[in-house]
């Protein structure tokens, strides 16, 4: 059923006679939410996932609907033997329970310009615009209405409403009257199709190669469920790699097919983070950047970096090119041969200069590269920055790695997965460092996941692991 059979041209919507009486509004008993703009239900009891799918089946007229199923989490075993609870299923921080409760509609259309034109409580009809969602692919449109702590009017549902489209066509239900919604939280409408999405958000970050990417069909996969499933959920996706924007800009060019994009990027190993604009385009994080200067002197760095060159030869060390350097981070071919002294010897340049610089080792071969970067940069400190502006808590908050320059956000407080073609290494060291943490904070819920599937598969097991999928 095509989407254009839903379209009817009218000039009279307000007119239209509500279909069959509604149920009463119910304010859900679980308003978990993350900022004013992001307020979210999606804890709710198996009974109101219920009353929510038969309202919905009087709403189209499909009569044949299921009742949505309610949220499942995996079922883990804690130490004790007992069912532990996933991370997924963890409510929010008190200080993130919203103040009001909202309805959020992801809406799937071609047109370029679209609004929810509705009825709230029984209220004056009038528009919403719809807003594209840039990590969807242009598959959806969202809305959020926050609704007023006030009664709906007598037999009027919660939301009452249909679609504007362009040229005077509407999205109606097919079998006539109005969509309608009888209880705040998270909504689709698809196809002439309205349903409650269930299920908690997540934020993904995750590094790029050999972990996003580097298995087109896997990567593809991963793509499809984001876009279907994980977007109307309201979760948000980051990547968070050693990339800088021009060979960021040559994957995206590359893999411009099967490559979902981010809603935040955080390049060259967390010295730079930009944000998605309207447009498509991205736009460097000024804060960000003025955070880096603490402590941080750029040709003491750089100077540091000669000095060692100097001491172990052009044929061990080199600076890699101009496009892998940035204000905030010198960037080195270093062969595995001379790495120690290498580091031992920029690590004491730079102390002496008084500059305050971590030191960031990666890569799979003789030659590593090596990253001397501000002491406030790095992957895991981008990640706290952007997961605090995107208002989700570390335990919706999954780090997604294969190799050394993750391995800071692999082990801050976020949950983390390894994916299963990580060298052995990074997978004894992840296992190691999570026991530690466990032993010290006395945590029972799992944090980390080496996983089996590999690349973008991985980072899918780890979703359904955690309870996001
Ligand atoms: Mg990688």
């Amino acid at each position: 059923m095509g989407l254009l059979a839903h379209f009817q041209s009218s000039e009279n919507v307000n007119a239209l006679t509500p279909l069959a009486a509604s149920h009463s509004p119910r304010p859900c008993a679980h308003h978990h939410g993350h900022t004013a703009a992001k307020r979210r239900c999606w804890h709710r009891t198996v009974a109101s996932a219920q009353a929510q799918a038969q309202t919905l089946q009087v709403a189209d007229g499909s009569g044949a609907k299921q009742p949505a199923e309610a949220p499942t989490g995996l079922p883990l075993m804690n130490g004790n033997g007992a069912h532990a609870r996933t991370p997924a299923d963890l409510p929010l921080p008190p200080e993130l329970e919203p103040e009001q409760p909202s309805v959020t509609l992801h809406y799937a259309t071609g047109w370029q310009t679209a609004a929810l034109h509705g009825s709230l409580q029984g209220g004056q009809w009038q528009d919403f615009s719809l807003q594209q969602v840039g990590s969807s692919g242009g598959r959806w449109t969202v809305v959020d209405i926050s609704i007023p702590d006030s009664q709906s009017a007598q037999d009027a549902p919660l939301l009452e409403f249909v679609i504007r489209g362009e040229q005077n066509a509407w999205d109606k239900p097919q079998a006539g009257g109005n969509y309608r919604i009888t209880e705040p939280g998270r909504y689709r409408l698809k196809n002439g199709e309205l349903e409650a999405v269930m299920g908690p958000p997540c934020l993904i970050v995750s590094d790029l190669d050999d972990t996003m990417v580097g298995d087109d069909a896997a990567l593809a996969t991963f793509t499809r469920w984001w876009q279907e499933e994980a977007v109307p959920r309201g979760s948000r996706l980051v990547y968070n790699t050693g990339r800088a924007m021009d060979t960021f800009e040559t994957l995206c060019e590359e893999k411009t097919d099967s490559m979902a994009l981010p809603d935040a990027l955080i390049l060259s190993v967390g010295t730079q983070i930009y944000e998605r604009q309207a447009d498509g385009s991205w736009a460097d994080d000024k804060e960000w950047s003025a955070t880096l200067d603490d402590g941080w002197h750029l040709n003491s760095v750089r100077e540091a970096a000669y000095t060692a060159l100097a001491a172990v030869g052009r044929d061990n060390m080199h600076f890699r090119p101009p496009e892998e350097q940035n204000d905030h981070k010198v960037t080195c071919g270093v062969h595995e041969g001379v790495l120690e002294e290498v580091k031992a010897s920029i690590s004491d340049a730079v102390k002496r200069a008084g500059v305050k610089a971590n030191i960031i080792v990666c890569g799979k071969g003789e030659w590593k590269f090596l990253d001397i970067v501000s002491h406030k940069a790095g992957k895991l400190a981008a990640l706290e920055y952007v997961r605090q502006q995107l208002g989700f808590p570390h335990h919706h908050t999954i780090a997604c790695g294969d190799s050394g320059n993750d391995r800071d956000m692999l082990a801050g407080q976020n949950l983390a997965v390894v994916v299963g073609n990580a060298q052995d290494e990074m997978k004894a060291w992840i296992e190691q460092a999570d026991q530690q943490l466990a032993a010290s904070n006395g945590a029972h819920l799992p944090r980390v996941l080496v996983s089996k599937a590999h690349r973008a598969l991985g980072i899918l097991e780890a979703l359904e692991f955690f309870g996001f999928k």
